[in-house]
């Protein structure tokens, strides 16, 4: 096997990746010729004229996402003073993740060097390419952002969801278009096929080389709509030498072609042309193809159609806007007037191919979408096969639907689903196409990237010049070597339904806690003497049965007993005055919980959240050293002391009151305003 030519970026000659009708300028629209931005190569400029001073240097290749995982992919390329970005895609929560709606890459690295950040170009209008793009732009400058028309589209939606529209400037772009990021960073281009219309491979010129990012790909020979991949360019940049193949390793692990969405066409045609009733078609909102052939099957079988799911609508007229999806307006009738069609003549295509839990098809599997119920007699077309992690919801989705009564049309052996993603032989001929010095396989499990780097050294790239990478790794690229260098922090950032930061580690861990072991109350009133004002008021949500409450309450009571007779006096900051301001209630809550922590563990086998609320309790004023102390007061006492206050909430008067209010009764800060005279009368 011949070695891998050594090549360099001054083997470029310009001429190579001009477009074939000779002039970018042809095919380019006149608004687009305005950005100074943008570069149209003329044949007698050599690349380098454009992207820096030709000296050798190290470009850095930071992924922060989309490595060890199908997701998230997230990746910083960065040469001397300046970071391009290339997508900025979002994960969706994992078993355990409570409440987290998105999982984000994490972005301490950049929030630190956001004073590089040139620019960022989009291969793809996927969610795990655009998804992270509206949160990071809360926390970093993007001056600009370039990609193709229907992904702009969809992250404009979502720039303006976020309140973002202003932060940054959105650019699109066509096929073979060059566009420059900062000083060292011109990027062509290169027309891809994928599940998603409008999708690019990318050459980026740096001061080193060219380095080609190819996306999401598979070799798509008769795509859906009529746009090939530009083999041709890709084949040019072979040709001239292309430093470093950075390629989607997704279907490393299957061996031959991927085949043609078309493929999935006939099958389709057969399933719905077989379908006595209602038809009820479930796939990605974003795999634009697919949507477009079902609609158009649909036209030809004379079904109308209703779409259910914000994004499925978005995709939609996004790609129908841009031509993506062809079909004509009467195709479509709101959902409320579908009873006035036979069920034969009906189609409703929805979001829920995952088994996601709020979108349509699942609420529709559990009876709870308010305008389609299941009956005898329909039919439910999954097209689309589970993403590794959402296979028990998608069977579970399943079984509902049969349960109701439909027949459910789903698997991979109906041949109505096909990846976006290319297989081993498409790898192999994309590294045959563009044969790379160096070798990047990205986008996917380890196993699958260790499949892909497997397949890149049956192809004669050595093992020395490809790099098998984590989250985090910074690739230290020259123009002579590929090496792992240091490592950024690569942990992940969570946002919850609030969308309005990120959830922490720790309150993650808290709903962890909560969700597995549920929570235990304690409320209690307590003197600046540090006597109990009345007995401590537990509640328990979610505690495991076997545990007897009035033990845990009879425990807890006497552990709060002895702990305050025998070390409520460290909390005391100035025992002179004891007032309320001189003791820690704070510190003594805190105690408390680890307290409580402990006895549960120990005594009831159990680890429970434990939150303890200390109501602080105003002593009577003339209790003094050389008299008795008086006796605990009552409840009721202790209740009337506080319930005149503006501030306190009432305590201990009311069992049920602790417990349903308990958030109310946390004190809101040390100083509390109070009526000490109707204590001491
Ligand atoms: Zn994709
Ligand atoms: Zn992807």
């Amino acid at each position: 096997m011949a070695p891998i030519k050594k090549k360099t970026s001054n083997d470029f000659k310009a001429s190579s990746i001009a477009p074939a009708n000779g002039s970018a300028n042809q095919s380019t629209p006149q608004s687009l010729l305005v950005n100074p931005n943008r570069t149209n190569f003329s044949a007698a400029q050599p690349a380098t004229q454009f992207i820096g001073n030709g000296k050798p240097g190290t470009l850095k290749i930071i992924p922060l996402g989309g490595l060890h995982e199908i997701g998230k992919n997230t990746c910083i390329f960065e040469y001397e003073d300046e970071i391009m970005m290339l997508d900025a895609g979002l994960a969706f929560p994992t078993d355990g993740m409570h409440g987290i709606q998105i999982v984000l890459p994490d972005m301490t690295y950049l929030r630190d060097n956001r004073h590089k950040i040139k620019g960022m170009i989009v291969t793809h209008g996927h969610e795990d390419h655009i998804g992270g793009i509206a949160f990071h732009l809360k926390q970093v400058d993007i001056p600009v952002i370039y990609g193709p028309r229907l992904a702009m589209a969809l992250l404009a939606d979502k720039m303006e969801e976020a309140g973002v529209s202003d932060r940054t400037e959105i650019r699109t772009v066509g096929p073979r278009e060059f566009v420059r990021v900062g000083t060292k960073f011109l990027v062509e281009f290169i027309r891809n096929t994928h599940s998603m219309a409008d999708s690019f491979s990318v050459a980026i010129h740096t001061p080193l080389g060219v380095v080609i990012h190819t996306g999401d790909f598979k070799f798509d020979h008769t795509p859906v709509d009529g746009e090939y991949f530009d083999l041709q360019r890709l084949a040019e940049y072979g040709e001239k030498g292309v430093l470093c193949l950075i390629s989607d390793s997704t279907n490393a692990e299957i061996p031959g072609f991927t085949p043609s969405e078309k493929s999935v066409y006939p099958n389709l045609e057969r399933v719905f042309s077989n379908a006595p009733g209602r038809l009820l078609v479930t796939t990605f909102a974003s795999s634009v193809h697919r949507v477009n052939m079902i609609l158009d099957i649909a036209q030809k079988q004379g079904r109308v159609v209703s779409v259910l799911g914000r994004s499925m609508l978005n995709t939609i007229a996004h790609a129908r806007n841009l031509g993506y999806v062809k079909c004509q307006d009467d195709l479509f009738v709101p959902i409320h007037e579908l009873q006035n069609y036979p069920d034969h003549k009906v189609l409703i295509l929805t979001t829920g191919s995952q088994g996601e839990p709020l979108s349509a098809m699942t609420r529709i599997s559990k009876g709870e979408h308010r305008q389609i119920k299941i009956r005898n007699g329909d039919t439910v077309v999954l097209s689309a096969n589970p993403i590794p992690g959402n296979t028990i919801a998608v069977v579970n989705t399943i079984d509902r639907l049969m349960m109701l009564g439909a027949n459910v049309i789903y698997g991979r052996d109906k041949g109505i689903h096909v990846s976006g993603h290319g297989s081993q032989e498409d790898h192999k001929l994309m590294i045959s196409l563009t044969r790379p010095k160096f070798f990047m396989p990205v986008h996917g499990e380890h196993r699958m990237l260790v499949k892909h780097a497997e397949i890149a050294q049956s192809l004669g790239v050595p093992a020395d010049n490809m790099v098998i990478i984590e989250n985090g790794d910074v690739v230290e690229l020259t123009q002579d070597s590929i090496k792992i260098g240091d490592r950024v922090p690569s942990g992940i950032e969570l946002v919850d339904a609030s969308r309005s930061g990120v959830v922490s580690d720790r309150a993650l861990r808290e709903r962890q806690q909560l969700a597995n072991e549920g929570l235990v109350t304690i409320a209690a009133s307590v003197y600046n003497t540090g006597q109990l004002a009345s007995d401590p008021q537990v509640h328990m949500s979610g505690v495991v049965s076997s545990i007897d409450p009035a033990k845990l309450k009879g425990s807890i009571g006497a552990t709060l007993k002895n702990f305050l007779s025998n070390r409520f006096e460290r909390f005391v900051t100035n025992p002179a005055r004891r007032s309320d301001d001189d003791i820690d209630w704070g510190g003594l809550k805190v105690e408390l919980e680890r307290e409580f922590q402990r006895l549960l563990r120990r005594d009831f086998v159990g680890t429970p959240q434990v939150v303890v609320l200390v109501q602080p309790i105003a002593a009577p004023i003339s209790v003094r050293r050389d008299r008795p102390a008086p006796a605990a007061p009552t409840a009721g006492t202790a209740a009337s002391a506080t319930l005149n206050t503006n501030t306190a909430a009432p305590v201990a008067a009311n069992a049920e009151a602790v417990d349903s209010e308990a958030s109310a009764a946390v004190p809101s800060g040390r100083r509390r305003r109070r009526t000490t005279a109707s204590v001491a009368s």
